[in-house]
């Protein structure tokens, strides 16, 4: 990687970080992109699934074509960094590093473009709405596998709980599965001082709320992987009011569907018995998310191959473990097979994603670049970043 184009990548990157930009609202993000890639030669087709955009290497029609994904969306979160180049956006941040997942998908497209035509096909896939907006989705609906036929996807995380530059990717589910669920406790309100006058919502939410967590300590198979998490509470008004109603919400995760199914059939099993049990009513409601992202065994060959070659053997984790966090790109991957990888970004500081001080480590920049190219089959040779 030369160190020019280093140099701009990280350019690109502080300019991206200064103006972040929520899910499908990336708009001046989507224009620095379209203009750097017409820049560079490319006809980037704009406005895909919103604010998305993609672009066409010519390859030499020796392999199918491929896709590469970044993501371009930011966080509601007011960034607390003190960087020289932090958020002008008031309450908004690039706190999860896609402005540097567009640099290095930007800065291999340039190099990509000086070389010699690659074997088959590139497509640079540019992606809104990550974080909750499913803009994979959105990206798919409105055509982007007619426009840019690719017989396979790749997309890359940089990941703080790795190593710098360490390369992760499993075959089968990388990342979970997210469901979120609204439990409504409907008791009847009475005096504090009477509760045999009233059914007490409350105490019903608090045994619901430590029932829940026996789903995945007693009903999932120790060996697969399960997260029941309450995040929210809401009832009551006053010391001497026992509330009519109780809000509780969550997320659940998992890395099957198997699994899915299975905590929502468990969390129903116990709204349905507190219920009958208190004699008060409890509606669960649930709102399907991200589902697993699963990589397909081939392309994760190829995937962790391309990373052998860029960034040398000992880089590719030889025990890569998936995340229970989710990830849009499992849309991606329901239409083609396609690997999505982490790439480590850890040097001791331990930001972390989502965090208003996360810092993006910048000395990834040429090697997650790298990593394109080896996967676009360019001159990258072994060892050179
Ligand atoms: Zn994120
Ligand atoms: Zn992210």
């Amino acid at each position: 990687m030369n160190a020019d184009l280093t140099q701009k990548m990280q350019a690109w990157r502080h300019h991206l970080h200064r103006m972040p930009e929520l899910g499908y609202q990336e708009h001046r993000t989507a224009e620095f992109l379209a203009a750097r890639l017409a820049g560079m030669g490319y006809a980037p087709v704009t406005g895909l699934g919103g604010t998305g955009l993609v672009a066409r290497l010519q390859g030499q029609g020796l392999r199918p074509p491929i896709g590469l994904r970044a993501d371009m969306d930011a966080l509601p979160i007011p960034e607390e960094t003190g960087l020289d180049y932090a958020s002008v956006n008031p309450g908004v941040m690039h706190a999860c590093g896609h402005d540097g997942h567009m640099a290095m998908l930007l800065g291999a497209a340039q190099a990509l473009r000086h070389g010699p035509p690659p074997p088959g096909d590139v497509w640079f896939i540019f992606q809104p709405a990550e974080e909750t907006g499913a803009g994979a989705r959105r990206m798919i609906e409105d055509g982007l596998f007619r426009i840019a036929p690719v017989a396979r996807v790749f997309g890359l995380h940089n990941w703080p709980d790795l190593p710098q530059g360490r390369f992760s990717a499993c075959v089968g589910a990388q990342m979970a599965a997210v469901d979120q669920f609204d439990i409504t406790v409907t008791g009847r309100g009475c005096h504090a001082a009477m509760p045999q006058s009233g059914q007490d919502a409350l105490l019903a939410a608090s045994q619901i709320h430590q029932m829940l967590q026996s789903v995945v300590a007693r009903n999932i198979d120790p060996l697969e992987s399960g997260v029941v998490s309450v995040t929210q509470i809401h009832g009551g008004t006053a010391y001497n009011v026992l509330p009519e109603r109780v809000e509780m919400r969550g997320c659940t995760r998992s890395l099957s569907e198997a699994t899915a199914q299975l905590i929502h059939d468990r969390m129903s099993a116990i709204c349905a018995s507190v219920a009958a049990g208190f004699g008060l009513r409890i509606d669960l409601e649930r709102r399907r998310g991200y589902p697993v992202l699963n990589n397909t065994a081939e392309e994760v060959a190829i995937a962790r191959a391309a990373a052998a070659r860029a960034l040398g053997p000992e880089a590719v984790d030889p025990a890569p473990r998936p995340s229970m966090a989710s990830e849009d790109f499992a849309f991606m991957l329901q239409e083609r097979p396609g690997c999505y990888a982490f790439l480590g970004t850890a040097t001791g500081e331990g930001h972390r994603l989502h965090s208003p001080t996360y810092r993006f480590n910048d000395a990834i920049l040429p090697m997650g670049a790298a990593w394109w190219m080896a996967l676009a089959g360019g001159a990258e040779a072994p060892g050179s970043v």
